[in-house]
């Protein structure tokens, strides 16, 4: 069963590399794939064709969840007639633990990443301290809430100015695909950025804006994961690697492997598996990083327990530089997820 849509703002793109995934998997006759869609109202939609119903709400306005009967969001009863489900699911009701857990409780086999990892990778506050705990290399930062910022903008301000200083990036603590993430140089950018934020989660993380390559490492594996060969993201025009970059056709590049000496690709990778086994990752992650211009500082950004997985996202395309081209990834996937929940084909 792929499991598609979700409530998060990347709804559309999770539809995206369900479509190539369940394709893949299609292909040949190797695989029979039950489709499930999940709306932007937290419906599910198992009957007829839930990509193409979930396709054509597309460019809907998400309606208020009230207009969602409570029934219409309790999972339908087919689980137990799969052997393992695939969540392609990106952000928060999805790649955050929430699903996981539900399949937990169901007692079906599941790719990636269990509860723990999911959520804690979904929280950047969190996964920041427990990287910090690992002793792994990261930028400097601060956490808020909704509630902290809007009851004494100012003092945060000036904490913020005092702690990291211009530029600084602000991002909901749980979303990705770059949505409500902002750069501020100054006290009034940094109040918009905030609200923005503010906007999206209660939790909000601050860093300290780095001048730096990007570099990211495709991790795959139960106990004792794999690292791809790093990937260089480069982004062409004004700006950071923000949904805009990421989504248009030819905004970014991919080159891998990275142009970095054998001994900083090296300890790339090994930094990768470090932070997929501090936080406890499980399946696939795919880990990104910063390479510090001047210094050549390695720090660890973060790490992304459901990436993209369209033929052209970064995910999959750092596994067929390494050798393992798409087919071949979602079938170790699988594998890997019958391992882990013990029920070896
Ligand atoms: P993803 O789609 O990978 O899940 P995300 O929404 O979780 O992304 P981040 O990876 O944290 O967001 O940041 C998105 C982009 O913003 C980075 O790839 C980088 O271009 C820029 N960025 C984020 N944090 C910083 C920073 N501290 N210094 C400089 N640039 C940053
Ligand atoms: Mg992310
Ligand atoms: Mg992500
Ligand atoms: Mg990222």
């Amino acid at each position: 069963m792929v499991v598609f849509g979700g409530r998060s703002g990347e709804h559309e793109v999770s539809l995206a590399s369900a479509r190539a995934i369940m394709d893949a998997l299609r292909e040949g006759g190797r695989h029979e794939v039950v489709p499930v869609g999940i709306s932007r109202e937290g419906a599910w939609v198992h009957t007829g064709d839930p990509m193409r119903e979930l396709r054509d709400r597309a460019g809907e306005k998400p309606a208020r969840s009230a207009g969602v009967a409570a029934s219409d969001r309790l999972p339908p009863g087919i689980f137990g007639e799969v052997d393992v489900v695939f969540p392609v699911l990106h952000g928060p009701y999805g790649e955050d633990g929430t699903v996981q857990g539900m399949l937990e409780l169901l007692g079906v086999p599941y790719v990636g990443s269990g509860v723990l990892a999911s959520a804690a990778s979904m929280d950047k506050v969190t996964m920041k301290k427990v990287f910090a705990y690992h002793g792994l290399p990261q930028v400097r930062w601060l956490g808020l809430t909704r509630g902290e910022w809007q009851g004494d903008r100012g003092r945060w301000t000036r904490e913020i100015e005092a702690s990291l200083g211009y530029p600084c990036f602000v991002k909901p603590s749980n979303l990705g695909s770059s949505v409500g993430i902002n750069r501020a140089d100054s006290a009034e950018e940094l109040a918009s950025a905030l609200d923005e934020a503010a906007a999206l989660d209660r939790r909000i993380i601050v860093e300290e804006g780095v001048d730096a390559r990007e570099i990211e490492v495709a991790v795959l594996g139960n106990e004792e994961p794999d690292a791809s060969l790093a990937g260089e993201i480069v982004v062409s025009g004004e700006g950071f690697y923000d949904y805009e970059a990421k989504y248009t056709e030819g905004r970014m590049e991919l080159v891998a492997p990275a142009d970095v000496t054998g001994d900083v690709a090296e300890e790339i990778g090994r930094v990768a598996r470090l932070a997929y086994t501090s936080i406890d990752a499980a399946g696939m992650a795919r880990v990104d990083f910063f390479l510090e211009r001047g210094t050549g500082r390695l720090l660890l950004n973060e790490i992304n327990t459901i990436p993209g997985f369209t033929p052209t996202s970064v995910y999959p395309k750092l596994w067929s530089a390494s050798g393992l081209p798409y087919e071949g990834l979602l079938d170790r996937l699988i594998q890997l997820a019958l391992e882990r929940h013990g029920a070896t084909a």
